[in-house]
C-alpha cells in the first residue's frame, strides 16, 4: 500500500504503547493491569470478570462490537477501527498524515467545521475549495488544488450543514485521481438518511485511499456514547491505532453499543429512519409555502437547510418559545440559512406552528 508512504514518518517510526489489555487476554486471576480486583463501590452491575466489569480496563476495539459493525457496514472486521465518535477518527487521521507547518487537507465549505479544527490544531494548512452550484462537489476544482503536501481531502456526504448527497462516482473519480498522494475521507455521518444511496466503502478493495467515517451517533440515537467507526485499508487502520489512546471506548458505551446493534434494534431504528424521512418531506413542503422562506434545500440527512428572508428574526422567534434550531448564517454561501433538525412528528409540528405565528405577526 503505496499511500502509507504518505504518513508523518515520525509516526511509522514511533513504538507504539503496548498495553496491558493488549499484551494479554483474560485469566482467572488477573494480575497485570493495577486494576482494583473489586468491582466499583455502589453499583450493582457488573460481577468481576464480566466483559462488562467496570474495574477492568475495557478491550482497545472490543471484538464483539467490531464484528457487529463490520456485519452492518459490509466490510471486514480488520477494516474497521471504532473510537469515540468519528471526532477522534477525523483527529487521528489529521495526525498521522499532516506535519506541521506542511502539509495540508481539503475541504469543501460549507461543511462540516470539525475538519478544519483538527487540521488547525495540528497546525496542517487548510485548503479551501467551495462547493459548486447547488452544494455540488467540485472534484475538478479539488484536483487543482491539490498539490504535494496535500494529504487529505474531505468530503462530506450527505453534507453537513447542507444535506446534499456528492454521487459515488464523483468520489471514485477524485480517489482514482488522487491514487497513492492522498486519502479521500467521506464522512457518512447521515448516510442512513439518504434512502437508497450506497456507502463509499465497497470502493475500498479497488481504490485504498478511501476512508469512510460511519458513526452511531445519529441514526442509532447514540450521540452520548460516543461510538464513530473509521473504514479503511487493513494498513491504514493499523496506523491510526499507534496513536489511538489505550482504551478509547468506556465499557458501558461499548455496552449501550451492542445493545442498540441487537438485530430487532436495528429493524426499529430502520422504521425510525423511514418515519424521519417522511417528516422531512412533510416538513420541506410546509416550509416551501411559508412566506418567510426563500429556499428550502434538498436534503439526504435528518436535517434541512432553510433560507430565511430574514433568519435572525426567525431564530429569535423560536429561541423565544423554546425551539432551538442552528444558525449557519455565517457559513459562505449560506448567509439568511438556518439549519433545522427533523424531530419527533409533535416536535416538527410545533416548529411549523411556530413560523406561522410569526408569519401572522410580521
Ligand atoms: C455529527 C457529525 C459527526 C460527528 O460524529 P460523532 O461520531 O458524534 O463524533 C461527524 N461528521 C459530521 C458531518 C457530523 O455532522
Amino acid at each position: 500500500m503505496k499511500l502509507l508512504a504518505r504518513a508523518r514518518p515520525e509516526i511509522l517510526a514511533l513504538q507504539p504503547y503496548s498495553s496491558a489489555r493488549m499484551e494479554a487476554g483474560a485469566g482467572a486471576i488477573m494480575l497485570n493491569a493495577n486494576e482494583s480486583p473489586w468491582p466499583p463501590v455502589g453499583t450493582d452491575i457488573p460481577l468481576d470478570n464480566d466483559a462488562s466489569a467496570l474495574n477492568r480496563y475495557p478491550d482497545p476495539q472490543p471484538r464483539a462490537l467490531r464484528e457487529r459493525l463490520a456485519q452492518l457496514y459490509g466490510v471486514a472486521s480488520d477494516e474497521l477501527l471504532v473510537g469515540r465518535g468519528s471526532d477522534e477518527a477525523i483527529d487521528l487521521l489529521v495526525r498521522a498524515f499532516c506535519s506541521e507547518g506542511r502539509d495540508a487537507i481539503v475541504i469543501s465549505p460549507p461543511t462540516f467545521g470539525m475538519y478544519a479544527v483538527a487540521a488547525r490544531t495540528q497546525g496542517a494548512a487548510v485548503i479551501e475549495v467551495p462547493l459548486a452550484k447547488g452544494f455540488e462537489l467540485d472534484g475538478d476544482a479539488v484536483l487543482a488544488r491539490v498539490t504535494d503536501n496535500t494529504k487529505l481531502v474531505f468530503v462530506c456526504t450527505p453534507n453537513n450543514p447542507t444535506g446534499a448527497l456528492a454521487p459515488l462516482t464523483a468520489i471514485a473519480k477524485l480517489a482514482l485521481a488522487l491514487r497513492d498522494r492522498a486519502l479521500v475521507v467521506v464522512d457518512e455521518a447521515y448516510l442512513e438518511f439518504a434512502q437508497g444511496a450506497t456507502s463509499a466503502a465497497e470502493l475500498i478493495a479497488r481504490q485504498d485511499n478511501i476512508a469512510v467515517l460511519r458513526t452511531l451517533s445519529k441514526a442509532y440515537a447514540l450521540a452520548g456514547a460516543r461510538v464513530g467507526t473509521l473504514i479503511a485499508h487493513a494498513q491504514i487502520v493499523a496506523l491510526l491505532r499507534r496513536i489511538q489512546a489505550p482504551y478509547p471506548l468506556p465499557t458501558s458505551c461499548v455496552d449501550a453499543a451492542l445493545a442498540a446493534l441487537a438485530p430487532s434494534a436495528v429493524e426499529e431504528v430502520r422504521v425510525r429512519i423511514r418515519m424521519l424521512v417522511r417528516e422531512r418531506e412533510r416538513v420541506a413542503r410546509a416550509l416551501a409555502a411559508a412566506a418567510a422562506v426563500l429556499d428550502v434545500y434538498p436534503s439526504s440527512a435528518n436535517f434541512l437547510c432553510v433560507r430565511f428572508a430574514d433568519a435572525a428574526a426567525t431564530y429569535r422567534a423560536l429561541l423565544a418559545i423554546g425551539i432551538i434550531v442552528r444558525d449557519v448564517s455565517r457559513y459562505a454561501q449560506l448567509a439568511g440559512c438556518l439549519r433545522i433538525t427533523i424531530g419527533a412528528p409533535d416536535e416538527n409540528d410545533a416548529l411549523l406552528r411556530a413560523l406561522a405565528r410569526q408569519e401572522a405577526a410580521a
